[in-house]
């Protein structure tokens, strides 16, 4: 076949993907189909496109047809296909459909990560413009917004002047602030839009007595969906700026799990730099906190059973398990684990950016019968998660699945229940 313009291109850029790594997993898959019982899609729809092994298939068939001796020569045999409109629509489909839990590769005999080879597809659906629409355009919203950051400090400081009177009453203190723009504090917090991630870390860093100021720009980072690292690092590089500029000691991100990833594991990645700061999530300070008695909680008043539901990108891809757990069973006597969790723990169904994506949102409530299954049956009544997205797929499954429970955060809770 004539090769057009876009294929070469996108061949080209595949070469330049192609490292040890993606080789191994496009080398290693044995077809044994174990990871399609580990991914919510497939086992709740049955559609073969869904399996993990299969989304990493097609990325396989361009990789054999344009890298490959006998893909080169004899397509057909080997399973190998040309790059066209219709496989490229197929393959963003399914990649973007994915949510980047990473639970088939806790269940592949080979440890083979799926989301890292559909990252290497959404560099070659960027290229082919091929990418949801909606990520696009979130993406672009916030880079814009960024360079115009002194036209919107204004509102800012308007907005957070009226919660800081929300907060002076909240915790009786005439001097409690939310401070901007201070230098040399211990904290940077980078929160998310909107006041119920500002206004509960607040109160909890005024009875820490934390050294502290607030980001002027949100912890959300469409771009790391989007799969365009360099756009993600525009957007990540105002608030690491911010943070060298103000000479802070360390990054503390709010309770969103992409956004945690991104400070904690991407960006050194993609700038090549060792960061000059700590980064943690604030559900780590919190327990530091606790565990030193710098914030006291009263256990009495959650009479209910509440549970965690462990987010994927702060627990399975983080690694932090244990420190929510600690703090849930300081607020109730009534902790209970939904089943499984931890490393094992079923996806919500709203990461990797299907919460705000409608092209997906009868796929993701189809998809999050699981969650809501697993709920109904710890028999919580209020369900807590470290992360914006779950909280809000949690959330419409709550309406969608009639699961008549409370969805909170951490921080929101550990506010309400301070002694
Ligand atoms: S479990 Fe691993 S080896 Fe088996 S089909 Fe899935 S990706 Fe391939
Ligand atoms: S990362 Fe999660 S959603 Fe994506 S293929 Fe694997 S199990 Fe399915």
């Amino acid at each position: 076949m004539q090769e057009t313009n876009t294929e070469k291109n996108l061949v080209d850029l595949l070469g330049k993907k192609i490292n040890r790594q993606l080789l191994y997993y496009l080398d290693t898959c044995a077809r044994c189909s174990i990871c399609k019982d580990a991914c919510h899609q497939y086992v709740v729809t049955g559609d073969i496109k869904y399996i993990p092994a299969y989304r990493a298939e097609l990325l396989r068939r361009i990789y054999k047809r344009y890298f490959t001796p006998a893909g080169k020569t004899i397509p057909f045999l080997y399973e190998a296909k040309e790059i066209d409109e219709k496989l490229l629509d197929e393959l963003s489909r399914v990649t973007y459909a994915c949510t980047g839990c990473r639970r088939c590769m806790v269940y592949c005999p080979f440890a083979i990560d799926t989301t890292w080879i559909l990252s290497t597809a959404k560099a070659l659906l960027n290229s082919a413009g091929k990418t949801p629409q909606i990520l696009v355009e979130l993406t672009n919203a916030a880079i814009e917004k960024g360079k115009s950051i002194d036209l919107f400090k204004e509102i800012i400081l308007d907005t957070l002047k009226e919660m800081e009177k929300e907060l002076k009453e909240k915790v009786n203190d005439a001097n409690a602030t939310i401070p901007v723009d201070k230098k040399e504090v211990e904290i940077l917090y980078v929160a998310l839009a909107g006041k119920h991630t500002i206004l509960p870390a607040g109160i909890i860093f005024h009875q820490a007595k934390a050294n502290w100021t607030l980001s002027l720009f949100e912890a959300s980072n469409y771009a790391y969906f989007l799969g365009d690292p360099q756009r993600a690092k525009i957007i990540a590089d105002r608030i690491i700026e911010e943070a060298k500029r103000l000479r802070v000691k360390e990054i503390v991100v709010s309770e969103c799990g992409h956004a945690y990833r991104v400070f904690k594991h991407f960006y050194q990645l993609w700038s090549g730099e060792k960061l000059p700061f700590w980064v943690r999530s604030i559900v780590e300070v919190i327990y530091e906190y606790l565990k030193e008695g710098r914030i006291k909680i009263s256990k009495e008043q959650i009479n209910e059973p509440i549970t965690y539901h462990d987010p994927c990108q702060l627990g399975r891809n983080g690694g932090i398990f244990e420190e929510p757990r600690y703090i849930l069973r300081s607020l109730s006597s009534d902790f209970r684990e939904i089943n499984p969790n931890r490393e094992r723990n079923w996806c919500c169904g709203g990461g990797g950016g299907l919460v705000a994506n409608p092209d997906f949102e009868e796929l993701r409530i189809k998809t999050g019968e699981i969650k809501a299954k697993q709920i109904t049956e710890s028999g919580a009544k209020t369900v807590v998660s470290a992360c914006e997205n779950c909280r809000l797929q949690i959330s419409s499954l709550n309406e969608k699945y009639n699961l008549g429970i409370k969805v909170t955060s951490v921080s929101e809770l550990v506010a309400e229940n301070l002694s």
